[in-house]
């Protein structure tokens, strides 16, 4: 799932060996407090007002790998709840045909822009494959055929073909494989 984030826990395990290398996901073996040292300057100037704490924040430093993978989920929070808002509008045009090969056209580009904006495909109602929605012009269809662009098995395949917006159901864009080695 989250390859380069266990990329970067484990270069930052071997980059520093002695140093700070403790094995992330294990926090119970803390103990020590090199980071809590005295400042006296914040000491000297509290005096006055008496304070048995000098307010100081704990400076307790967030691993890296640790920030970005709360970062993450707070990300794919976001990505789910845009994906069940955008799915639940766009159920406004199922069904529907603007009446001409071009504005149909129009119309399936601008749906398509907004999803791929924001990383989402659509879920193709006959294989379940992630695809991309598109009008193409088809005997006895005036108006343009809706259909589903989506490759399988290395082949581009159409799937679909009604006159009007087949059902919506919105997917995460899939990971692009990365090339050669
Ligand atoms: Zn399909």
């Amino acid at each position: 799932m989250n390859a380069p984030l266990e990329q970067l826990a484990a270069l930052r395990k071997s980059s520093r060996p002695g140093d700070e290398a403790k094995p992330v996901g294990d926090a119970s073996n803390t103990g020590e407090s090199k980071d809590r040292q005295e400042t006296p300057d914040l000491a000297e100037t509290a005096e006055a007002g008496e304070t048995s704490e000098t307010g100081k924040v704990l400076d307790a430093e967030v691993p890296a790998e640790q920030l970005l993978e709360s970062l993450q989920q707070e990300l794919n929070r976001i990505q789910r709840s845009m994906r069940l808002t955008l799915q639940a509008k766009l159920q406004g045009l199922v069904g529907r045909s603007l009446g001409s090969l071009e504005h149909n056209r129009a119309l399936a580009a601008a749906i398509q822009t907004m999803l791929d904006q924001h990383g989402f495909r659509l879920r193709c109602q006959q294989c379940g494959h992630a695809a991309i929605l598109r009008v193409s012009p088809r005997k006895g269809i005036p108006s343009g055929a809706f259909v589903l662009d989506h490759t399988i098995d290395g082949k581009r395949t159409f799937h679909g073909g009604g006159a009007i917006v087949p059902p919506i159901h919105l997917l995460a864009k899939p990971q692009r494989k990365p090339r050669g080695g």
